[in-house]
């Protein structure tokens, strides 16, 4: 299959005409696609053609806008088993976590569409008579879009819905990784009639055409979602034009279970939300914080549970964990569980890439835990992001939320505990942008507002009614009629 861009309302190849091979991450063998390795010059060609469409899209009323979007959501409902099969093809994760993808980013894009016509300015009380004093919000210009391979579907549904409907034209550049999926999210658009140019779709390496979108001063708004490095690399580089950056980065979040927690919940929580996806998921559970002295029954729970998640392709119906996505991110985990092992944490089980059978040609990492796990650690401290659960004992509840904040991210957490004045605090403590209590730290709804602090974000976040705030500026104005 060779993949194409999509410029100005076109499916073509690179001007260069270079391709790159994409492999499934769960036979390494089988090359599923060869799609092009844009180049400055394309990303240029992009630009143009966003900005050109921009001139006509913004002067559309927000209902013409939201017919578009409408249609594509519609496709998008039809096509859900097509897409997740695309997704689990390149991605590896199941097809029942592909389809579970594709249900939330419909929700999502549902709710931004309502959101993008609920938008709106606020009309204040003049000091003086005969004045109208209100405010009214515009849209940016050209924004890039920049998405990872984990929610390859999801994120560039709820980052293009407010930023369309909202008036803005858009240039997605998706992950190395995952390019077919964001294709097959942008042939929706094609198919609904979106006018040419108001989206854009461009494969490439980050470094390179990632790159020159967020140099780019014609780009008036970057949203990213990946790595904290990068996300770092990308908010530099847009201050040199004072272009808006929202960005979604890197996690380690802790799933803290107190004495008076049930037990069995609590264990079903953490391995749905440290195994689901591989571990892939930036909310994922990759730090379990538990009380001392429920600590050996909460782990035999633990155990139980891990020992039944059977590994194998996304496309196989008896498996619950796909294999992680692609070589560098399988050598990367194996290399955080070295670490973890020379440093002195217990491997309790797995810590392995699966050798054996036709498992040994795709990444498969078995399920893993390490227990006595300090606060110091490398797997304490970093993302590993796969299927690795470090677990840390503690004396008691003010340990643990010390602990639980003693890292460099603040994505999500989540706390298992019947005592509401435990759980309120912990709310009020956690130095996270999402929390949860006596729920999975993957857990989230559209209607509001989803982002880190720390170095997991920056910027507003995104989803809520923060998504569409974003991709707008405020603009007042006085009218005088008396
Ligand atoms: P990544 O390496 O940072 O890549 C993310 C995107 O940025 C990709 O499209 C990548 O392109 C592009 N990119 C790379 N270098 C760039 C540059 N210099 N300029 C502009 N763009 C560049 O992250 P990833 O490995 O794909 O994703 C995993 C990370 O995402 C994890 O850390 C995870 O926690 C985070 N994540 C966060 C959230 C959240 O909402 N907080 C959600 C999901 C994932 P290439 O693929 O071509 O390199
Ligand atoms: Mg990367």
């Amino acid at each position: 299959m060779v993949g194409k861009n999509y410029i100005n309302g076109k499916w073509i190849t690179s001007a260069k005409g270079a391709q790159y091979d994409h492999y499934n991450p769960a036979d390494l063998t089988e090359v599923t696609g060869s799609w092009p390795k844009s180049t400055v010059e394309d990303v240029q060609v992009a630009i143009q053609a966003a900005q050109n469409a921009f001139i006509h899209w913004r002067q559309l009323t927000v209902y013409q806008r939201s017919e578009y979007l409408r249609k594509a959501l519609s496709l998008m409902r039809e096509r859900l088993d097509t897409i997740a099969e695309v997704l689990t093809t390149e991605n590896g994760k199941t097809l029942a976590e592909s389809k579970a993808e594709i249900v939330s980013a419909i929700k999502e894009m549902d709710f931004q569409i309502n959101e993008g016509l609920r938008m709106g300015g606020r009309i204040m009380p003049s000091e003086r008579d005969g004045i109208l004093a209100f405010g009214i919000r515009a849209p940016l210009g050209v924004v890039a879009v920049i998405s990872p391979w984990n929610f390859p579907f999801n994120v560039p549904a709820r980052k293009i819905t407010p930023a369309l409907m909202t008036g803005n034209t858009c240039i997605l550049k998706p992950a190395n990784l995952t390019p077919g999926v964001g294709a097959e999210f942008v042939k929706l658009f094609d198919q609904a009639g979106l006018p040419a140019g108001v989206l854009n779709f461009l494969t490439g390496s980050g470094a390179v055409i990632g790159q020159a979108l967020v140099e780019n001063p014609a780009i008036k708004a970057i949203t990213f979602t990946g790595s904290t490095d990068v996300g770092m690399g990308i908010h530099k580089a847009a201050a040199i034009h004072m272009t808006r950056t929202q960005l979604e980065m890197g996690g380690k979040n802790p799933l803290v279970v107190l004495a008076d927690a049930d037990l069995e919940e609590a264990a079903n929580a953490a391995v749905l939300a440290a195994y689901a996806c591989a571990g892939q998921w930036c909310t994922s559970t990759s730090r379990t914080i538990v009380e001392e002295n429920i600590y050996d029954e909460f782990l035999t729970l633990v155990l139980e549970r891990v020992k039944k998640i059977s590994v194998g392709r996304g496309t196989d119906p008896q498996a619950t964990m796909g294999p992680v996505c692609g070589k560098s991110q399988l050598a990367g985990i194996l290399d955080s569980i070295q670490k973890g092992k020379a440093q002195g944490a217990k491997l309790i089980i797995g810590g392995r890439q699966i050798k054996e059978g036709e498992l040994a040609r795709g990444c498969f990492i078995e399920p893993t835990i390490f227990t006595e796990v300090t606060p110091d650690m490398f797997i304490a401290q970093e993302e590993i992001f796969g299927p690795v659960l470090s677990v840390i004992k503690v004396r008691d509840f003010d340990q643990a939320v010390q602990i639980a904040n003693q890292v460099k991210f603040g994505l999500s957490s989540s706390i298992f505990t019947k005592d509401l004045g435990k759980a309120l605090t912990f709310v009020e403590k956690t130095d996270v942008g999402l929390t949860h209590v006596n729920m999975p730290t993957a857990f989230k709804e559209p209607q509001l507002s989803f982002g880190g602090v720390k170095q997991s974000g920056c910027g507003l976040p995104e989803a809520g009614d923060s998504g569409v705030e974003f991709f707008t500026e405020h603009k007042v104005a006085y009218i005088k009629y008396r």
